[in-house]
């Protein structure tokens, strides 16, 4: 049978109250009897019982129990499952272990630490304004025929088993500069830089459930962990990294995850927070297929925002990669988010921009000119074109492209990073 002991019952076992049948502690021939013998109610008597004689034979009817009583008690914000840890994450100053602790549930309203100015701009822009209404479903049903109509033509050289995939890095290498988005589409490379959005994301993600004090240091580091053994690609870069890459990894993810919690206020579960949300539509009976993968959604289907946490500053370009998560959980769900938000970590501030029918139809039409871009350079051989620009920063062909050569020779300082 597994132990019900937790961490901290482990090194000495339970307390426990002598009883007619459980006679001494120190007694080596009773000592299973100890630990399954605790104090509190619920694990020593069958609910209701007083009668030692009456106690559930079995431990683990006894585990049953125990675990009963802490349901029953749920509707207390100070109670944790006690046969995990001690303590209470919504009253710090909660540890009780004794029966006394069912006193606490009057505690109905935990003391929340005041905002910070970084955290309480969060909750202005991100807010819900009273007069705020959402887009009429019809809306949504328009946009849907538009994109259907001006793509009708390209899908049929699609199918399900062989799809056009549109993603938000997609969109934005074809409308950044062609060649670039030739030269890389098939050339994806893990790297410290690369991987340390990815693992800010999964932080933010554990650091929602998070039950009790961390630190942004536990945080990282469990989300190193959790993505090392995770089906992710990301895997098999992490688990060779180097001892020093990995050192270098872990210094940019707590940079960005201690300044994520400067920044942003503790995000309630009410809020609906969801970290990495996936997202996909299909078109023509899945012959083209949309898909995004949001760093942090907040709020009901019908009023969801939506954010895109980055490292750096803000760019035009950002703006345009939510409207386009606007428009797949808009097709996906037929109701169109509330509100997009660019949050820079760097600069503490964020680019926020109200769903409405304009924005959902412009990226209805950046979304086809993509596709037809695509097409053109990726099936039909039409020559890309180049656009220098800061993308040239990270293109591969940076150092033989004449455009991106002089481009980047004039480029100014700028702290524009990908997260
Ligand atoms: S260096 Fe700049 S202009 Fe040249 S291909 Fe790369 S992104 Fe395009």
């Amino acid at each position: 049978m597994p132990s019900i002991m937790s961490a901290i019952t482990a090194a000495s076992g339970r307390d426990f109250t002598a009883t007619e049948t459980t006679p001494a502690r120190s007694s080596p021939v009773n000592l299973r009897m100890v630990r399954s013998t605790p104090t509190m109610r619920g694990g020593q008597r069958k609910p209701g019982a007083t009668n030692p004689s009456r106690r559930d034979s079995a431990a683990s009817a006894r585990a049953t129990a125990a675990n009963s009583a802490v349901l029953r008690a749920g509707s207390c914000v100070c109670i944790e499952p006690i046969i995990i840890a001690r303590g209470c994450d919504e009253v710090a100053s909660c540890d009780s272990r004794t029966p006394a602790r069912y006193s606490c549930r009057t505690v109905t309203t935990p003391v929340e630490a005041p905002l910070n100015p970084m955290q309480q701009a969060v909750v202005d822009a991100l807010g819900k304004s009273p007069d705020w209404s959402p887009l009429p479903r019809t809306v949504v049903e328009t946009v849907r025929t538009h994109l259907h109509d001006e793509l009708a033509d390209i899908a049929p050289r699609f199918s399900r088993d062989k799809p056009l995939w549109i993603s938000k890095r997609r969109l934005s290498t074809i409308h950044g500069c062609e060649t670039h988005h030739v030269a890389t589409k098939d050339s994806f490379e893990w790297t410290t830089s690369t991987a340390r959005g990815t693992v800010l994301h999964k932080a933010v993600e554990l650091g929602v459930h998070w039950k009790g004090e961390s630190t942004p240091a536990d945080i990282v580091d469990e989300a190193i962990a959790r993505l090392a053994d995770s089906n992710n690609s990301i895997a098999d870069f992490l688990v060779t990294l180097t001892p020093g890459d990995g050192a270098q990894l872990r210094s940019y993810a707590v940079d960005l995850y201690t300044r994520f919690e400067e920044c942003f206020p503790k995000l309630k579960r009410t809020w609906r927070p969801v970290s990495e949300s996936s997202a996909r539509y299909e078109l023509f009976d899945g012959a083209i297929v949309l898909g995004t993968k949001a760093d942090l959604t907040l709020g009901l289907a019908d009023q969801k925002v939506i954010i895109d946490v980055k490292s750096g500053g803000l760019h035009i370009t950002h703006r345009e990669d939510l409207r386009f998560y606007a428009l797949v959980e808009a097709l996906r769900s037929g109701m169109a988010p509330r509100r997009l938000a660019t949050y820079s970590l760097a600069a503490a501030r964020a680019d926020v921009e109200d769903v409405s029918e304009g924005v959902l139809q412009a990226a209805v039409r950046r979304v086809v000119d993509g596709v037809r871009a695509i097409v053109a350079v990726e099936f039909d051989g039409r020559e890309a074109n180049k656009r220098p620009a800061v993308h040239c920063r990270w293109c591969p062909l940076n150092d033989t492209c004449a455009e991106g050569v002089a481009y980047l020779s004039r480029d100014a300082d700028d702290n524009i990073d990908e997260v």
